[in-house]
């Protein structure tokens, strides 16, 4: 039989005997990878939890926190950062027929691990930023602007450099049709 996960907790102390409530501390990873796309939390990152388990007529009341640093892709500048998230979660593991609930009290435990992944995944942003005022990246160079920058495009014919062109083609065009730049006929 496999070792059950730390965040299964066995409630056999308060089974049935509304009123009763305790207070759960537990550290543990979630033993697989969390999330998909550009925010994660890995298999061994370690997820502290911090959850109450009262008794109720039903079966037992759950309220908690979980505390995760996930690893987020930058949706900008595509940095890795490590991004903390923090979730609520509130959910009642009724007794077998008591209650039309998600979960159940089995064998005098409340497993938590389904309730906080799903309360993490919900938490993991689509698009993470690596600080709010990110500005990605130069889509001509490809690298970071500097944080707070705006990209602004460069004008496809500035004054200046078409003036140079001009320059340049009339020295290095000899055939120039009326021969007026080119001062060594003279
Ligand atoms: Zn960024």
């Amino acid at each position: 039989m496999p070792t059950p996960h730390p965040f299964t907790l066995s409630v056999r102390d308060i089974v049935q005997k509304p009123g009763r409530m305790r207070e759960v501390e537990e550290t543990a990873p979630f033993g697989e990878k969390v999330g998909e796309g550009l925010a994660t939390v890995l298999p061994d990152q370690p997820v502290e939890l911090d959850a109450r388990l009262e008794s109720v007529h039903e079966g037992i009341l759950v309220t908690g926190e979980a505390f995760v640093t996930a690893l987020a892709t930058c949706s900008r500048c595509l940095v890795e950062f490590d991004l903390d998230v923090e979730v609520d979660f509130l959910e009642l593991f009724a007794y077998a027929g008591a209650s039309e609930t998600d979960y159940l009290v089995v064998d005098e435990t409340v497993d938590l691990l389904p309730v906080v992944r799903d309360a993490v995944v919900l938490a993991l942003p689509f698009q993470p930023v690596d600080r709010p005022d990110c500005s990605g990246l130069d889509p001509e160079t490809g690298e970071r602007l500097e944080p707070g920058t705006e990209y602004v495009p460069k004008e496809t014919i500035d004054p200046r450099w078409a003036a140079l062109q001009g320059f340049t083609e009339d020295v290095t065009d000899d055939k120039s049709e009326d021969g007026a730049q080119a001062p060594k006929k003279e």
